[in-house]
């Protein structure tokens, strides 16, 4: 949210601007919260596109659900989505209910529909009820955003728990195999798939071993199924944020006292802000990506990729 308190740039993205200095470099105090982390709790605010994301009708009529929508990245891309002239399913943890509203608010004074759809990922039968209930709602769906995340940072590979590690993969990959595959009971040809990635599945950093791992079987996972659901007209991409000031870093995302230094070791020597992000998820959802398939689109403020 710019506002007097994020200390951001109230101009939008389509404002000629020199990327240095569209937001600040930020330097977050340590802070710590539990997981999943609340935006609305955070110093200072992430930036998700209330007053930063100008729309021109790329996504008119479409019908869209994000998973972790009602913070960071997702929340910015729900905001940019309904923008576009897309309704809009967002899913969320149900601790994160005061999160989820803010997103709904924003959603509804742009003149949109906002569904919520609250469950936990590490449960199958709710990752299809959340699927389910998306397009009753929405009257149908034809674009999923594959975004909600677990990172935890741990000391070393000793110190990583067998537990972490299952909720990790079942969280970041196992339920997108299960979310994809009841979300193609609705999408039709045309629709698009887009999942969240991240640098980490090409430079893993050794606190994030197993988040790293479940990045790049992402990145496999979105080549692998583009090509089995080309000839049905459904595309699949992926986008690989870097460093964006979002609740997983301060939910135990990142160690503490690494967050002062937050993002500052890329090219563009700043963290990104959630609304950066979305840009590159309304092409990948919008009908003028049509011969894009299979691709990552890495948003990460210059490091080099594979
Ligand atoms: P975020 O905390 O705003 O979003 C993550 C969301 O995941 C949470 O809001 C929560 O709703 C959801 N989630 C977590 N555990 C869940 C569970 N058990 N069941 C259901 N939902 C659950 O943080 P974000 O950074 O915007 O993360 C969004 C995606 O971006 C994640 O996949 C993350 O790995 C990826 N990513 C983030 C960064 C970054 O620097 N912030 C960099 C690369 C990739
Ligand atoms: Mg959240």
């Amino acid at each position: 949210m710019a506002s007097e308190d994020t200390d951001t740039t109230q101009t939008d993205q389509l404002v000629f601007q020199d990327p240095v200095k569209r937001y600040p470099v930020i330097s977050p105090p340590e802070q710590t919260q539990e997981e999943p982390g609340l935006q609305s709790e955070m110093t200072p605010k992430p930036d998700i596109g209330e007053f930063s994301y100008r729309g021109t009708g790329r996504l008119e009529g479409r019908k869209a659900l994000v998973t972790g929508g009602d913070s960071g990245i997702g929340a910015a891309v729900a905001v940019a989505f309904a923008r576009e002239g897309a309704d809009v399913a967002i899913h969320y943890l149900p601790e994160e209910e005061v999160d989820a509203d803010e997103v709904v608010r924003i959603i509804t004074e742009t003149g949109r529909q906002a569904v919520k759809v609250p469950g936990d990922l590490i449960d199958p039968e709710q990752c299809r009820d959340i699927v389910r209930r998306a397009a009753e709602e929405l009257g149908g769906l034809d674009i999923l955003v594959n975004n909600a995340g677990k990172q935890v940072a741990n000391e070393s590979l000793e110190e990583t728990p067998d537990e972490q590690i299952q909720q990790t993969f079942q969280i970041n990959i196992i339920a997108m195999f299960t979310l994809t595959r009841e979300a193609l009971k609705h999408l039709p040809a045309g629709s698009a798939i887009i999942n969240t990635t991240s640098i980490q599945a090409y430079e893993p950093s050794p606190p994030l071993l197993d988040y790293a791992a479940t990045k790049a079987a992402i990145n496999n996972f979105s080549k692998g199924l583009a090509q089995e659901l080309a000839p049905k007209g459904i595309r699949v991409n992926a986008v690989a944020p870097g460093p964006i000031w979002t609740p997983i870093q301060p939910s135990h995302g990142q160690p503490t006292e690494d967050l002062p230094e937050f993002g500052q070791s890329v090219p563009l020597g700043r963290a990104g802000q959630p609304t950066e992000l979305a840009p590159a998820y309304v092409f990948l959802a919008s009908p003028e990506s049509s011969y894009v398939l299979g691709e990552t689109l890495n948003v990460n403020g210059g490091s080099p990729t594979p």
